[in-house]
């Protein structure tokens, strides 16, 4: 079989890249992955006793205020018009998140107005100046003082990431908004939504062309199988999204990941927490937080009345057997990266890409997004002309 590409990872990385290159060039795509089915971390599929749809790998919300990538996913799902919202349990009591002025009321017992609460919030945040933060600590006071700061992101924090809230970078929480209105919205975008028939629906149309060729349970690194490394590189052009220290046999040295553990429970009532997301802000409490997936999708009139699935997330450092969620970033880290990425210039044949490929926290859309500019940027201009 002649073969143009082969993208490793069918996560959304992996498949926009494939997708742009079958339909619009048509390219005979070969998509290999490691795991039983398509679709990276965003796969889901529904819990068979109840037909709940459940997100194995976390619970995955998408939002973007990118209109080409708005434009191109509408092309494989309808969306809901799902919003989300998160609540946080601190002490036995339950507040509203990203902390507004319902939160910061309901803190302090008092109905103060938004003036008020900038003046009396500036006030306690007055320890640390904002943009001379030296860790996550001083730049969560320095935002929303300390008494909020204690009760809603010191131990969550630590509980998430196992590291003191004094030992991690300020960009942790900058994305951690504070409202002083009531708006609870989690994100700011400006399109948000589910996918209507789920996210298994909407990954597998974007794989189905038939120049795609997907093959499961095939990992690169694998001499038995046809498309690995060896036999590839040098010969086929490859879209890589593993780790990319991995591609390297670690030699730059191996870059640290938090993993996550979950616990799942089929539980014998309707609605176990009413919202679909509860956080956990005590370090008495193993877990971070409890997402319920009823409530993703309150329009499936088809879900059981008397039946829930909730997950029990905890989060720890990964070990190479684990799958890696989040990259930490320590400065260790940072220079690993760099001599990873003096390495891919050796490799002119493969474009490394996606959230493993570059060591990077990325979103759905912020993946598929930079998918859509390397085909256009690099792979297009490289590949257009090979099926003349
Ligand atoms: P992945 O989805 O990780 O895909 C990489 C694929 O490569 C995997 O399928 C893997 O099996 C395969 N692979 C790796 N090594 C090999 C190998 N050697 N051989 C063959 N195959 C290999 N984004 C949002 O927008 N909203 C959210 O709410 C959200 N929540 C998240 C929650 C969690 C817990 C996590 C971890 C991520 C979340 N994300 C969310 C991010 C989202 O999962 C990513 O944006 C998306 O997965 C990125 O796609 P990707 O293709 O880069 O990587
Ligand atoms: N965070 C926190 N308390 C919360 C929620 C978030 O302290 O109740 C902090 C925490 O440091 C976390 C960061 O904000 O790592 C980002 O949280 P978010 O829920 O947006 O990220 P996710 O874990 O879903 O990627």
């Amino acid at each position: 079989m002649t073969v143009d590409l082969v993208v490793v990872g069918s996560g959304f990385f992996g498949l926009t890249v494939a997708e742009r290159a079958a339909r619009d060039l048509g390219l005979k795509v070969v998509v290999i992955d490691r795991r039983n089915h398509v679709g990276g971390n965003a796969y889901s599929a529904p819990e068979p006793e109840t037909g709940i749809e459940v997100h194995q790998y976390g619970a995955h919300l998408f939002h973007t205020s990118n209109e080409p990538v708005w434009e191109y996913v509408n092309r494989f799902t309808k969306f809901t018009n799902y919003e989300h919202r998160v609540f946080t349990n601190f002490g036995g009591e339950v507040f509203p998140l990203p902390i507004n002025l319902g939160t910061i009321n309901q803190f302090f017992r008092a109905a103060y107005s938004p003036d008020e609460a900038r003046a009396l919030i500036r006030g306690q945040a007055s320890e640390f100046a904002t943009g001379e933060s030296r860790n996550l600590e001083e730049k969560g006071i320095s935002l929303i003082g300390r008494p909020l700061y204690e009760a809603f992101i010191r131990d969550y924090t630590a509980k998430q990431w196992q590291t003191s809230p004094t030992a991690l970078p300020a960009e942790v929480i900058s994305r951690l908004p504070v409202r002083y209105n009531y708006d609870n919205r989690y994100f700011n975008d400006t399109h948000e939504g589910l996918p209507v028939d789920g996210y298994t629906a909407w990954i597998e149309r974007m794989a189905d062309h038939p120049n795609i060729d997907v093959r499961l349970d095939t990992d690169f690194f694998d001499e038995t199988q046809e498309f690995n490394k060896k036999a590839v590189v040098g010969n086929v052009p490859v879209v890589y999204t593993g780790p990319v220290d991995r591609y390297f046999d670690y030699q730059g040295g191996e870059l640290t990941w938090r993993t996550l553990d979950f616990e799942q429970e089929v539980l014998n009532v309707g609605d176990y927490q009413g919202t679909p997301v509860m956080n956990y802000a005590d370090s008495a409490v193993p877990y971070t937080r409890i997402h319920e997936f009823r409530h993703f999708h309150p329009e499936r009139a088809e879900y059981p009345k008397d039946k829930t699935v909730i997950m029990r997330e905890f989060s720890r450092a990964a070990t190479r057997a684990d799958e890696p969620y989040y990259p930490i970033n320590t400065p260790e880290d940072r220079q690993s990266l760099q001599s990873y990425r003096a390495l891919q210039a050796g490799e002119p044949d493969v474009f490394f890409g996606g959230r493993l490929g570059t060591y990077q926290y990325l979103d759905m859309h912020m993946a598929i997004g930079s998918a859509l500019s390397m085909f256009e940027n690099k792979l297009k201009p490289l590949l257009s002309g090979r099926t003349e």
